[in-house]
């Protein structure tokens, strides 16, 4: 009997372990990683293609893309 809970407790503890990590590494990327109109204060990530924040700022606000988002650098494809 008492080997048995030893088993069972090890496969608890590694469980929960495991998705803790994935879900906070998430979190650090989406903190890190966003590029935030200027006007309207929507957030996207930094790797958004320059395109899209284009057409949000001339769709949204019939503004350039450096009126919604100054400094934006496209990231480089990896
Ligand atoms: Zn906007």
């Amino acid at each position: 009997m008492g080997n048995g809970q030893k088993a069972q407790h090890k496969r608890e503890r590694a469980k929960p372990g495991s998705q803790k990590s994935a879900t906070s590494q998430l979190k650090t990327n989406e903190a890190a990683r966003t590029t935030i109109c200027q006007v309207c204060r929507n957030s996207f990530l930094c790797t958004v293609r320059q395109k899209a924040l284009t057409e949000h700022a001339e769709n949204k606000h019939q503004k350039k893309l450096e009126d919604c988002f100054p400094g934006f650098v496209e990231m480089p494809k990896k």
